[in-house]
């Protein structure tokens, strides 16, 4: 672990101003920062619908890159996507691009000021950002099939795991639950659960659970009082945050962080409500306390400790903005800027029933670049031919018969992952793409053996769409069996 931010006095911040309320609750935001002492040198730069306008079809210019490469953090305002026209999102392109890993994403109830059913709902969710489902690599490989590539990396899974332990020590948190639907995915889930227990070994102060995500979120709903620090992989995180914000009451008041080695992103979880823009009733809370972990990560945790307890005591004397609903009803509904200057005021005092929050000076986090492996022995010993078919199970086979050579022999044919030969039922639907399992009979074999049983396919008329190797590493299958097999 090492810190960087801390000896920085006065670290660059790129700002954003965003679509819609956008400008509105940045300028709330920068407001409150700059009173409690923020110490940033902010540099402002345009994204969103205007940069789209102007036919940057990523919604940033090059000038924009520039400065978020330049920056320790991007705080970053809502912006309004562009429906169609082959516009990408800006959030994904810039996670991807800046290598941001780790989503980090509090939910918490401020029961009884803003209504919720979890007043003891106090949780983060860290879902890593980069891999999974989100490669964005899919083919239409039939007539009637589709897929997405789900890519899960060994390195990918340590810097998570590792950030989301750090992360409860740093923030003085007990528990780590990891959310997988291993007992499926057993290769690419299981190795992040693996992981998970591997690294967890090094942190036995910290007490660690894995729920299987169905009924994890399911728990989550009822009882998420049981949890503190969730870490989980990408689509699992996506979903799981909306529904841990969602019933902590709060999506208006939540922020998140996209955490980076070298820079972070920084902003609230709504979008720019383009139709209360600009009537000063939006909430800035989201986008606060996103500036309160942007602060945190910068190291000057004094300065986050301040702002997050102005706001808890704002909340707690029943100050709010419209959006908020007040358990009993009381308070005062104030607009965007008279809700600023209410945490202002508050700045230096702390709340009195609701929790004061601490945070630990150098509570910033970077995690040291995770050790490679040295490669493993791989060995191929057989191959998944992938063919478009719109036939039966058993004439497939015997086709398939006819182009067995060398050593590969046909072991077994899935469809959509069930085995339907040998021994298939004629109750399992079967579509046009198939499965095809050619295996030596033991050892490994040349790869020309799987370009010849190719070619040899095409010879014989076999729409053959794709092929999948079978490797052994270390002696261990890399590659599962089919259901039934
Ligand atoms: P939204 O979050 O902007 O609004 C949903 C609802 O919540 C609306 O009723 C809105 O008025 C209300 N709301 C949201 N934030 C509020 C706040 N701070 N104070 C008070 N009320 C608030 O979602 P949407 O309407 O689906 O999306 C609008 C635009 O925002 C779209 O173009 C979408 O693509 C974009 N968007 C951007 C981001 C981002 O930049 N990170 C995230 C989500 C959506």
């Amino acid at each position: 672990m090492y810190d960087s931010a801390a000896f920085d006095e006065s670290p660059v911040v790129a700002v954003a101003h965003g679509d819609g309320i956008g400008p509105e609750i940045m300028a709330a935001a920068l407001q409150v920062l700059d009173a409690a002492g923020a110490r940033m040198t902010v540099r402002t730069l345009e994204i969103g619908e205007k940069l789209y306008r102007q036919g940057h079809t990523a919604g940033i210019s090059p000038e924009g890159w520039e400065t978020l490469r330049t920056a320790r953090a991007f705080f970053k305002a809502p912006i309004t996507t562009p429906q169609g026209g082959g516009m990408k999102s800006l959030n994904v392109t810039i996670r991807k691009t800046l290598g941001l890993y780790a989503n980090v994403r509090p939910c918490s109830a401020y029961s009884p000021y803003v209504a919720t059913k979890h007043p003891d709902m106090d949780l983060v969710i860290i879902r890593e950002n980069e891999e999974d489902l989100y490669a964005g690599i899919e083919h239409r490989q039939t007539d009637e099939v589709y897929q997405c590539l789900k890519l899960v990396s060994r390195p990918g899974c340590e810097r998570i795991v590792r950030y989301a332990f750090e992360y409860a020590r740093a923030n003085r948190r007990t528990k780590v639950s990891c959310f997988t639907k291993d007992n499926i995915m057993k290769l690419t889930d299981g190795l992040f659960h693996q992981v998970f227990n591997e690294i967890g070994e090094e942190y036995p102060d910290i007490e660690q659970d894995h729920w299987i995500v169905d009924i994890g979120t399911a728990r989550l709903a009822t009882r998420p009082q049981d949890f503190d620090v969730i870490v989980t992989t990408n689509l699992y995180g996506d979903i799981i945050s909306d529904v841990a914000a969602e019933i902590a009451g709060s999506v208006g008041l939540a922020g998140s962080a996209n955490i980076g080695r070298q820079v972070s992103m920084f902003e609230a979880i709504h979008g720019s409500a383009p139709l209360i823009a600009g009537q000063d009733i939006a909430n800035p809370s989201g986008l606060l306390l996103a500036g309160v972990m942007m602060m945190n990560h910068l190291g000057q945790s004094d300065v986050a400790e301040r702002v997050h307890n102005a706001w808890l005591r704002t909340v707690e004397d029943g100050v709010h903005t419209g959006d908020v609903g007040v358990e009993d009803g009381s308070g005062e509904a104030v607009g965007t800027r008279a809700f600023a200057q209410a945490v202002i005021d508050r700045l230096g005092q702390e709340p009195r029933k609701l929790t004061p929050v601490r945070y630990d000076s150098n509570a910033s986090l970077e995690i040291a670049p995770e050790p490679r492996r040295e490669p493993a022995d791989r060995q191929t010993v057989g191959v998944d031919l992938f063919v478009q078919w719109r036939g039966g199970a058993d004439d497939l086979a015997a086709r398939l018969k006819g182009i067995e050579g060398g050593p590969l022999e046909l072991k077994m044919i899935t469809n959509r992952g069930v085995k339907v030969w040998p021994g298939g039922i004629p109750e399992t639907f079967c579509t046009d793409h198939w499965r095809c399992r050619f295996m030596n009979g033991g050892g490994s074999i040349d790869l020309n053996e799987i370009v010849a049983l190719s070619s040899r396919a095409v010879t014989a008329g076999i729409e053959f769409i794709k092929t999948e190797h079978l490797c052994t590493f270390d002696g261990e299958a890399g590659f599962t069996l089919g259901q039934g097999q």
